[in-house]
């Protein structure tokens, strides 16, 4: 049923470089996909797209678990790695701060020498001069502080020693040297020997030396410490630049990652929600996403499952049982589509309407099953003789459906041929007998066909006249066509044939108000009647109201018809009003009379032309005449009723506002409406629905009026509901004047028998 189709190739744009996947699917089940072929467009994008397209598809045969997985494995190892190179960047530069930590310490080692050098120079001298004085206190207290200064200077020199041992054993030579010359100074000093300054002289030089050595020293060290900072500041250099680009490099691996599997991701959600999309959307050829070994290819097979069993049900909403054509829903939908396809197209189609002409006959003879088979091979007749590309359906019961569409704009007479040549096809086809049952039955059909849009702009209006058409054929001796011309379509709409009959009618006084009778149920006694316009028509006889109303009010002819009807009413009102029991008449006013106010110069015309009192008229109106310019048809009504004249509300409940306006007009009389009489034996909101109207017209003053009493129940149960004025074909339907005064004689309460009144009343 579905067949193989060629799916538009689609473009995929990859850096730059366009790429042509096009597939070949034929749908064979669950064998989707026969064959895929990637073609490349040579380019400088070339090979990093196939590297994509590789990776792509990689990713597609990976589980979305995988591949989440995957991203989040390889993210953290991203991370990782960045960490890594971090603290190892992080790492040297504490072994160099370090380093640079212990060059420091050395030259402050060196300077503390030099300072501890000079503290016991110091003391030295102090205990010469104790000495000299001869203050053995003095001397003790000196001793005890060089002591002390000796120690720590040793404890220096130590430190010294561990780098730099050559500066140490100068120093010790020195420092030895000097003190033996500062020693024999200070002897030659006291024994008054003029060696004493050459030894003074050598003991200075001793100490010059050893201070130059402690300065070499000292410089040699504040050089190596230059070097390390320089050295430092440039490894750290080169350590950010290598971190920023680990870390740029990594990110671009991460950003790349992430939207490569983003991407394998999204790029399958997104096709089944297209699937999914069209399959709402009754498409037939849908693209489904291919069954891959993941998630994806579940969701693609349960897709599947779900599109063949939207077709399936699709196929069995739209397709007849019985012949396996496509059905009345099917049709319709068929030929809106196509109707508004033409529309816009400013294309032509044509509906051929086909109806079995002996189906009743084989059905009633030969029974149902026989009918079926009838059907059946009618339907495959029509399938059989139907030109390739044209649709047909089972309309209904026996009736089928062609649409022939125009494949090009052309002249309207070849079209009209071309389509009048598929139809006699059909014709000729469907004519030879059916074998059944060892029978030999006659077929044949009859066929309407309307042509958009001359026969109908609208789906509806094309069934309908090729309906009619099909029926001119079977009036007509059957077994032909017919196209749907402009008579038969004036035929179904006939208003506009009826208003100029109207009008005629008027000028030729071929109308007359009947009357029906309303009647006291409780004496027995006729109180009133209603005024119903009759058409004497010259060739359809006598027409009720309810068929030439509506035509006249939407050709404007109400006007004259109100007129006519009026004037005849009063000039009965006069004459009965002149008799023995005078009666009050009613009569319906159009919404029209009140709008234009022409009611009240018709009224005084009439007063005029005929003696009569106005209370004896009661002009009907309709809940819609009182809400069209509510104030002006006040007014209107106001001024009609000062006149004398009485007003009555017609077919009362119908409407939404009954009870508002009811306050507001100036109203005598309620006609409750023929609905509610109907139901008033079996619809407790009918019966709930006059009690409350008999109720509020009490409280008003206002009479009620029952309409449309057919039986004697609705009669008896309309008195128990306190309404006992009433009209109906229970009584008598509208008379004209003359029977009605006859009927009037001889009218009595029609007996209520025990059957319909229940054992109790008699
Ligand atoms: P309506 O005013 O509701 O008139 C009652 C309609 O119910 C009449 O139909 C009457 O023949 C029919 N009827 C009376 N008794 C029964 C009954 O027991 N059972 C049933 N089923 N029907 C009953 P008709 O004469 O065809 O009038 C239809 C409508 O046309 C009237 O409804 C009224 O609104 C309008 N109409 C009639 N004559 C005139 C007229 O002269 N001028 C205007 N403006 N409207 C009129
Ligand atoms: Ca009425
Ligand atoms: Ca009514």
């Amino acid at each position: 049923a579905h067949g193989i189709g060629l799916q538009t190739p689609a473009l995929l744009k990859i850096g730059g470089t366009s790429v042509t996947r096009k597939y070949l699917l034929g749908d064979l089940g669950d064998v989707t996909q026969i064959h895929s072929e990637l073609t490349f467009q040579h380019g400088a994008g070339a090979w990093i797209a196939r590297l994509f397209i590789q990776i792509d598809s990689f990713l597609q045969q990976l589980s979305v678990r995988t591949r989440l997985l995957g991203l989040s494995v390889g993210l953290l190892l991203l991370l990782g790695s960045t960490n890594l190179v971090l603290g190892f960047v992080i790492q040297q530069r504490e072994g160099q701060e370090a380093s640079q930590k212990l060059q420091y310490d050395r030259l402050q080692t060196i300077t503390d020498v030099q300072l501890m050098l000079t503290e016991v120079r110091h003391y030295q001298g102090q205990l010469n001069v104790a000495k000299v004085i001869k203050s053995d206190e003095l001397e003790k207290q000196i001793v005890e502080s060089l002591a002390n200064a000796e120690r720590v200077l040793e404890e220096k020199l130590q430190a010294l020693r561990e780098f730099d041992a050559s500066s140490v054993s100068t120093v010790r030579l020195e420092r030895g040297l000097s003190l033996e010359s500062m020693q024999k100074s200070i002897q030659a000093m006291a024994r008054g020997e003029p060696q004493s300054i050459q030894l003074a002289k050598e003991t200075i030089r001793h100490l010059d030396k050893i201070y130059a050595v402690l300065k070499d020293a000292s410089e040699r060290e504040r050089l190596h410490a230059d070097a390390i900072s320089q050295s430092q500041l440039e490894r750290a250099r080169s350590a950010v630049r290598f971190t920023v680009i680990v870390i740029a490099v990594a990110g671009a691996f991460a950003m790349l990652l992430t939207l490569l599997i983003l991407r394998s991701i999204m790029q399958p959600l997104q096709s089944t929600v297209t699937a999914l999309q069209q399959i709402n959307a009754g498409e037939t050829m849908v693209d489904l996403p291919p069954i891959t070994h993941n998630e994806f290819g579940d969701m693609a097979v349960a897709l599947r499952q779900f599109r063949d069993r939207a077709e399936r049900l699709q196929h069995l909403a739209y397709t007849d049982e019985l012949t396996g054509l496509g059905n009345r829903a099917h049709f319709d939908e068929t030929l809106r589509h196509a109707v508004a396809e033409a529309q816009v197209q400013g294309m032509t189609l044509a509906l051929l309407y086909i109806d079995l002409d002996n189906f009743s006959s084989v059905n009633d003879s030969l029974g149902h099953t026989a009918g079926d088979r009838y059907l059946r091979e009618a339907a495959a007749r029509l399938q059989r003789f139907a030109m390739l590309e044209t649709q047909v359906w089972r309309y209904s019961g026996d009736k089928f459906t062609v649409l022939v569409e125009a494949q090009a704009p052309g002249s309207a007479e070849a079209w009209n041929a071309y389509v009048n040549g598929q139809a006699q096809v059909l014709l000729r086809g469907l004519a030879e007998p059916f074998q059944l049952d060892g029978h030999l039955l006659p077929m044949s059909v009859s066929i309407g066909i309307a042509v958009f849009p001359e026969a109908g702009d609208t789906s509806e209006r094309l069934v309908s006249a090729a309906d009619a058409a099909m029926y001119q054929v079977k009036r007509t001796g059957r077994n032909g066509l017919r196209f749907a011309n402009s008579a038969l379509i004036a035929d179904a709409r006939n208003d506009l044939v009826l208003s100029t009959d109207i009008r005629r009618g008027i000028q030729r006084g071929e109308f007359e108000p009947f009357y029906q009778p309303i009647v006291d149920v409780l004496t027995g006694r006729v109180v009133g009647a209603e005024a119903l316009m009759r058409w004497h028509h010259p060739e359809l006889g006598v027409r009720t109201a309810s068929e030439f109303i509506a035509a006249a009010e939407a050709s404007g002819m109400m006007h004259a018809l109100g007129e006519a009807c009026l004037t005849s009413v009063c000039e009965r009102i006069a004459h009965w009003q002149s008799g023995a029991e005078p009666i009050w008449v009613s009569v319906n006013l159009s919404t029209r009379q009140i709008e234009d106010r022409s009611i009240l110069s018709l009224l005084a015309t009439l007063q005029n032309q005929f003696v009569f009192d106005a209370s004896g008229l009661t002009l009907e109106i309709t809940e819609s005449a009182m809400l069209e310019q509510v104030d002006r048809a006040q007014q209107t009504l106001e001024e009609v009723r000062g006149l004398g004249y009485r007003l009555g509300v017609d077919d009362f409940g119908t409407g939404y506002s009954s009870m508002t306006y009811l306050q507001r007009f100036p109203l005598d009389k309620i006609k409750i409406d023929r609905s509610f009489v109907e139901r008033v034996e079996t619809s407790r909101s009918a019966v709930a629905i006059i009690a409350a109207t008999v109720a509020l017209a009490k409280s008003l003053s206002l009479e009620v009026v029952a309409e449309g009493v057919e039986t004697i129940g609705q009669m008896q149960k309309l008195i128990t509901l306190g309404c006992t004025l009433q009209q109906g074909y229970l009584f008598t339907a509208a008379l004209p004047a003359s029977q009605f005064e006859e009927w009037r004689h001889s009218w009595a309460l029609p007996l209520v028998t025990a059957e319909e009144s229940g054992p109790t009343t008699g």
